[in-house]
């Protein structure tokens, strides 16, 4: 099918929710893509963060495949030794305790203000704070989580019981949590669709002190930043701190749908059963893929891997003389362009064969973990090209 009826069919059946870049994927291998008409791709986007391992990894197609030939799916009314054996790992490796799978980073994020919910109701609280700038999903309730009044004018009125506070501010959390109906704050350690804005560590602390003392949740958003993304398994673990609750989804599964929203110590017993539940959460094939995921991506010579290629990414751009600044995080990176619409990059990059991402002003780069050397040059001098 050419790219020209791909489109024609989009415009004419599918909802016009998408501003789509015109490119159409057929396959990949890597950081490396063909769209349906041959032409090839450096991809740094990995589907917004998700395909972690890069396209068609060979043991992750391989455990995926497997999984698919054995059992597809069973309802959660059944074990399952796949989606046992992930909660395992994400609690060994984020030192929180029990996990709820779902199929989206909405979806957990739902589930953590459902927990946040039942802990605060012993003492009628019912309010969380977000952070002004954040992004917390699209169902009505992460909306009104999102921290930013565009997206809340869309669909009134949404769920209550959100208050905003803003980023790397102690002072104002502070004044925020002297109410006594707030029973969680929520927040991104990294704001990634806000533009690449990075929480410093000193106030993720203070985040985590106040939690503490005002006995409420500390709840981190890592559908973005989990899976090794910003160099740690979880980000927190660069500032040295555990929260209560963390949610992850975009890089989990390594390609496929799935979310989780793993409770710590406090709050691992709030759920009784019927309280949660979803029809495909946890699948069997998705947990394989995402087992697959995890037992790398945990290894601390794969993170170190990431750290150091997110440090090689920073020091090539900054070589550029067009590049004003770089921020973010390991392989989460914001980058600002002088003089140049983000949109406008990302659509010349695309004609020349990159793909990236923007997040608000900045062009925005998530490649899969396992970008090699070559690629992150070769895709790069694309780039210097396109911001002359
Ligand atoms: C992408 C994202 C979400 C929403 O995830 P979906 O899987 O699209 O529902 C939530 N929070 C953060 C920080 C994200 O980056």
């Amino acid at each position: 099918m050419s790219f020209e009826a791909i489109k024609k069919q989009e415009q004419e059946y599918i909802l016009h929710s998408y501003g789509r870049v015109d490119v159409a994927l057929s396959h990949g291998k890597n950081a490396e893509a063909w769209d349906v008409e041959g032409k090839h791709y450096y991809d740094f986007t990995s589907g917004i963060g998700v395909n972690a391992l890069g396209y068609s990894d060979e043991g992750w197609v391989k455990a995926v495949t497997e999984q698919a030939g054995k059992i597809q799916h069973m309802s959660n009314y059944y074990y399952c030794d796949k989606n046992t054996q992930l909660a395992e790992l994400l609690a060994k490796n984020s030192g929180l305790c029990r996990s709820f799978f779902c199929n989206s980073g909405a979806e957990a994020n739902e589930c953590a203000i459902k927990i946040a919910r039942k802990y605060g109701e012993k003492k009628h609280a019912y309010k969380v704070i977000t952070l002004e700038n954040s992004f917390h999903g699209r169902t009505l309730t992460t909306l009104a989580a999102t921290g930013q009044d565009g997206f809340h004018q869309l669909f009134t009125p949404l769920t209550e019981g959100f208050v905003y506070a803003k980023g790397n501010d102690v002072e104002d959390l502070k004044a925020k949590l002297a109410d006594p109906e707030v029973c969680a704050v929520l927040l991104e350690s990294v704001q990634g669709e806000g533009g690449v804005v990075p929480m410093e560590e000193d106030y993720l602390k203070a985040v985590r002190e106040l939690c503490t003392e005002h006995d409420v949740l500390m709840m981190l958003d890592e559908v973005q930043t989990g899976i090794g993304r910003t160099g740690y398994f979880f980000s927190y673990q660069r500032a040295g701190i555990l929260p209560d609750v963390v949610t992850a989804a975009k890089g989990l599964g390594g390609g496929l749908p799935i979310g989780v929203c793993i409770a710590g110590e406090k709050v691992k017993d709030v759920f009784a059963p019927g309280m949660n539940g979803s029809t495909f959460g946890a699948n069997p094939v998705v947990c394989a893929g995402a087992v697959e995921v995890v037992s790398r991506v945990s290894k601390p010579e794969f993170l170190k891997e990431v750290q150091e290629k997110g440090e090689y990414f920073k020091e090539q751009l900054l070589k550029m003389p067009n590049v004003e600044f770089v921020r973010g995080r390991s392989m989460m990176i914001g980058v600002k362009v002088k003089d140049k619409d983000a949109h406008d990059v990302l659509n010349a990059c695309a004609k020349a064969g990159l793909l990236i991402l923007t997040a608000k002003d900045l062009v925005r780069f998530l490649p899969p973990l396992t970008i090699t050397k070559e690629e992150i040059d070769a895709g790069l001098a694309i780039f210097a090209e396109q911001i002359k």
